[in-house]
């Protein structure tokens, strides 16, 4: 079994998040999206909310599992038997953190692969603090996120 990790913070997921989720279907015979709780991160949605989505986002995908984790990502991958990690690129600035990342990743786990796939073009410019932003002030956040992401006010 080709199993992957999709780890993120997904706060909220995006429809970056979702492209790269879809891509990676042939790839693998699972992947596990899942959300890591960082004790020192401030998130704008709790842990259950942010679950709730991506659950609703891919409930028609059944080689796709949400699930969350804390501590060292590639201790929840060994737990898991996953021997991927699944992240998006987007910009040269992702490059830099993510390889650097994937390089500690493979000392901590060296049966690990980080597999990458460039974001879309014209989903580029989407992350989920943008998001956060539109969302905080208002704007039309549905645009940048799936169906699933519905904000009540208030
Ligand atoms: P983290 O806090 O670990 O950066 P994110 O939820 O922001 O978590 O991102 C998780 C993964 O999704 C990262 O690999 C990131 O590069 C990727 N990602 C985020 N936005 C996009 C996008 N618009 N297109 C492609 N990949 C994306």
């Amino acid at each position: 079994m080709r199993i992957a990790v999709f780890p993120g913070s997904f706060d909220p997921i995006t429809l970056g998040h979702l492209d790269i989720a879809k891509r990676a279907l042939p790839l693998f015979d699972k992947i596990i999206i899942a959300v890591g709780e960082n004790a020192n991160k401030k998130y704008m949605f709790p842990l259950e909310q942010r679950l709730s989505w991506i659950e609703r986002t891919f409930k028609t995908h059944n080689k796709i599992t949400c699930d969350s984790y804390t501590g060292l990502t590639t201790e929840y991958c060994r737990q898991q038997n996953a021997r991927f990690i699944l992240r998006g690129l987007r910009n040269p600035a992702d490059f830099e953190f993510e390889k650097a990342v994937a390089q500690a990743n493979r000392k901590l786990y060296p049966e690990i692969e980080t597999v990458f796939l460039l974001t879309a073009s014209g989903l580029s410019f989407i992350s989920s603090s943008i998001a956060r932003d539109v969302i905080r002030h208002g704007g039309d956040y549905k645009q940048f996120v799936p169906e699933a992401v519905t904000i009540h006010p208030g």
